[in-house]
Formats: C-alpha cells, sequence, structure tokens
C-alpha cells in the first residue's frame, strides 16, 4: 500500500526516538485517506502532520455547515494534481485519526479543493510525516460545532 523511509535527523533539537518523520510514498491506486490511515497504524503515529503532493483521478471533499450541521460531499471524477495537502494525526477510538485538507488542479489549471475525505492516487503520491511521538492528542465530540475538536 505505500514505501517509507525514515528521516534520520529532523534537527539537532529533536529527540531522534521520540519525534519521527517520515517520507511515505503511497502505492498507485490506492485510496489515499485509506492508505495514509493505515500507515499511521502500522508505524504508531497518532499524533503528527502531514503535508504532501501527489496526483489523483478522483477526489471527494466534504463541506460542513455549521448553521445546520449538515455534510455535503462533492466528488471531482477527473485527473488532477494535488498542489497541497496538508493535514493532520490524532487519536480517537484509540486509532488514527486523519484530518486533512487539499488543494488540486485540474486540466484547465483552476483549482478545487476543501476538507478531503477520499482520494485515487493515479501517479504518484508523496507524502512527509512528522510524528510527535511523546505527545497526546485525542479528540472529543464537541455539542457546540458537532465536531471532534481536539482534547488535550
Ligand atoms: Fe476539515
Amino acid at each position: 500500500m505505500y514505501k517509507y523511509k525514515k528521516v534520520r535527523r529532523i534537527s539537532s533539537n529533536l529527540i531522534e526516538d521520540a519525534n519521527r518523520r517520515y517520507i511515505v510514498s503511497l502505492d498507485n491506486h490506492v485510496e489515499l485517506m485509506e492508505a495514509l490511515a493505515a500507515f499511521c497504524k502500522d508505524l504508531t503515529v497518532y499524533c503528527g502532520q502531514v503535508r504532501g503532493i501527489g496526483a489523483i483521478s478522483e477526489a471527494t471533499f466534504r463541506m460542513y455547515d455549521p448553521a445546520t450541521k449538515q455534510y455535503v460531499d462533492k466528488t471531482f471524477s477527473e485527473q488532477m494534481e494535488i498542489t497541497n495537502l496538508t493535514g493532520n494525526v490524532s487519536q480517537k477510538d484509540k486509532l488514527p485519526f486523519l484530518h486533512v485538507h487539499a488543494t488540486c488542479s485540474r486540466e484547465d489549471y483552476s483549482c478545487v479543493g476543501g476538507h478531503l475525505l477520499s482520494a485515487r492516487v493515479n501517479g504518484a503520491c508523496e507524502l512527509l510525516v512528522d510524528e510527535f511521538g511523546d505527545t497526546f492528542a485525542g479528540r472529543e465530540f464537541d455539542e457546540e460545532t458537532g465536531l471532534y475538536l481536539y482534547k488535550f
């Protein structure tokens, strides 16, 4: 589903074993969020950040309306470049919980983007995952917003 390599040193200020950085290459045709979740679970990444670029054939974004607390999903089924993917990893129900946003460019160079639900890799997907191994970041349902917010 993916290949990865651990970056040997992030900076001289960080404790190498507690804070880990990985270069991750997702396999072609996998579903991005599923593969990233599998990576985080396999490598026990429960607190971290993710960034990346890649090429995909389909993406589904989710828009949340805070007024109605309803989700509206929209799928774009076309070849696109992930011009930027940014997200974080926390822990919910003892599993890695991903919160990822992405901007994707289309054939005409216009962009679509938002909160990423799923994407199908078609070409390559190259990610950098930073784990903050000694930090706990959970998730808790928040009545006011209707979202699972950070619980520290
Ligand atoms: Fe979001």
